[in-house]
């Protein structure tokens, strides 16, 4: 894992100090060992999980710099791409959410203490947590949880205003984008820019999207209705 790391992380240009890319990489193999009894990630083989989860989780470095910043990771699963930016970025205020309380359980008794990381736990879904952490935090993160249109309404609540929602997506980030921009103007967001990194031989797209406005009080809806109507 380190290898294809290390040189993921050349061909990229990010620039880490060794002992952070060891403890990125010592992450990575406790998610794959721990992936043999409980379910957290698809991808079992190292040299792809150095690649689609610890290289993908990094490319966010060269997007906006985190340092010192308050970032909530939303829909974290296995810690991605949290936990890996914190052990890049130490300065980083990490909050992360996720709904699945098993996955959730395994970062905060068990991998995280491992690593000497700290971090805030939400365990339960993003709806329900939005009044109590609105407007709170610098930066919001999400792969892989929604639609980006869905996504928006779970995700800009929790920005304030000048902060940024950070949308991991693949190739189909642009028709996502063209779905969500109702979404965004209504939640008070503003598209920004999107960036492109080529990560294990696919075009990978982070949708940075500026928090302009006021997200209105009565989003998010519950998921239900989300789903029914999106905006
Ligand atoms: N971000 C991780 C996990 C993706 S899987 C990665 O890229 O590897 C999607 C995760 O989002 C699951 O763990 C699921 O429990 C969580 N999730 C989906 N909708 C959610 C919601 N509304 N609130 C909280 N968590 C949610």
């Amino acid at each position: 894992m380190k290898e294809t790391l290390t040189a993921g992380l050349q061909r990229l240009e990010i620039q880490l100090p060794e002992e952070r890319v060891d403890a990125i990489v010592r992450f990575g193999a406790l998610v794959l060992e721990k992936n043999k009894v409980m379910n957290l990630t698809a991808i079992t083989d190292p040299v792809q999980a150095a690649e689609l989860h610890l290289l993908d989780s990094l490319s966010l470095l060269k997007v906006l710099p985190p340092a010192g910043k308050s970032l909530l990771d939303l829909g974290t699963g296995a810690g991605f791409p949290g936990v890996p930016l914190k052990l890049a970025e130490p300065t980083i205020r990490l909050t992360l959410l996720d709904s699945l309380q098993k996955r959730m359980r395994w970062l905060e008794t068990e991998a995280l203490p491992e690593l000497g990381v700290e971090a805030r736990f939400l365990a339960g879904r993003a709806e329900d947590f939005a009044r109590e952490h609105r407007e709170k935090f610098d930066l919001v993160t999400s792969r892989a949880v929604a639609r980006l249109d869905l996504l928006c309404e779970l995700c800009l609540p929790f920005v304030h205003r000048g902060g940024y929602f950070l949308a991991m997506k693949g190739a189909q980030a642009e028709e996502e984008l063209h779905e969500a921009a109702k979404a965004i103007r209504l939640l008070g967001g503003s598209y920004e820019r999107t960036e492109e990194f080529e990560i294990g031989g696919a075009v990978h797209s982070v949708i940075v999207i500026h928090k302009t406005g006021k997200t209105p009080e009565q989003y998010p809806r519950s998921w239900a209705r989300m789903k029914q109507k999106p905006l």
